[in-house]
């Protein structure tokens, strides 16, 4: 133990921390070549309005599969691709194939609301997403209004000229943006006056703790109240049971997305879930 060393010396390299970097390091190898060797796939969460059952949105969810390294979770992969440099690549890649996706269902006459696409903080102001949305939108046919790209607090945390113009412009196309995992940054409450936001996500671990829990409940009532009165729609993550539902309900955030109505299917699989909703 590094404690049994002595003061003054450094014991940099445990066995754990060794197989731990060679796990990542493996991982982040397989990573490099996941897009080309076509290893990527989407999921798509819909999103409910809880009171009329009807299908609101959908969510793409990145997926990959790696014959050696099995399923990897993105919240595992996401941040690795952040640090080699690759994120905006990949979510380049998302977005045309959610945006192809959505398009090919409105030509079905499928009836699922918005695309909502994540888009990475990193991408969000390193890479040049609106010329990416620009392209996509042009490439697929898809109608601006019927996507919605989701970015999180840590976009505005600096920058926030640059985060304004960006909004702006997405704004200006006709996207609509909607600010996932709120509640969980650490930025000021302030940029909710000056950007133009469309939707709050109310992160999935206040709901968890509905409605029992007195704080997470406070919070997810204050949430909802400032929605309503900044005029935004309002979206509950991760509801996994009735007894959140109804909290939710009662308190007037009626869209939510969550295990309780669907979990994230592949692009087949939809088309039931919405016939069936
Ligand atoms: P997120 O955008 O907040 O997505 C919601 C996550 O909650 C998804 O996890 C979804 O599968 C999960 N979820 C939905 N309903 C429930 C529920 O009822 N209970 C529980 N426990 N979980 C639920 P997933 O798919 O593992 O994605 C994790 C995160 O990875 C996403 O969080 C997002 O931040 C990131 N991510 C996923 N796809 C992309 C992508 O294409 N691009 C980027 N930049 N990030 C992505
Ligand atoms: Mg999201
Ligand atoms: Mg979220
Ligand atoms: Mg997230």
């Amino acid at each position: 133990r590094a404690k049994d060393i002595g003061r003054n010396s450094f014991q940099l390299f445990t066995p754990a921390m060794n197989a731990h970097s060679q796990e990542r390091s493996l991982i982040q190898s397989h990573l490099r070549l996941a897009l080309v060797h076509n290893e990527l796939e989407l999921n798509y969460q819909a999103q409910i309005n809880g009171v009329t059952g009807k299908v609101m949105g959908v969510e793409a969810l990145l997926r990959w599969y790696n014959p050696i390294l099995g399923q990897v979770s993105p919240a595992q992969f996401i941040p690795m691709a952040e640090e080699l440099g690759f994120i905006t690549e990949i979510d380049h890649w998302v977005l045309e194939q959610a945006c192809k996706q959505r398009n090919l269902w409105l030509d079905q006459g499928l009836d699922c609301g918005r695309i909502a696409v994540n888009i990475s903080a990193l991408h969000f102001h390193q890479g040049n997403l609106v010329a990416s949305v620009e392209s996509v939108l042009a490439q697929s046919q898809l109608p601006a209004e019927l996507l919605e790209i989701e970015v999180t607090e840590g976009c505005f945390i600096k920058q926030m000229d640059k985060a304004t113009d960006i909004l702006g412009q997405l704004k200006n196309m006709g996207v609509k943006v909607a600010l996932d995992d709120f509640g969980t940054g650490f930025s000021s409450l302030s940029y909710l006056t000056s950007l133009p936001i469309d939707t709050l996500k109310i992160d999935a671990s206040f709901i968890a703790k509905l409605p029992h829990n007195f704080r997470e409940s406070q919070i997810t009532s204050a949430i909802i109240t400032l929605a309503q009165n900044l005029n935004l729609d309002i979206v509950a993550e991760g509801v996994e049971t009735d007894a959140q539902k109804i909290f939710l309900i009662e308190r007037g955030c009626v869209i939510m997305q969550g295990y309780l109505y669907n979990k994230p299917v592949c692009a087949k699989t939809l088309p039931k879930i919405i016939q069936d909703a």
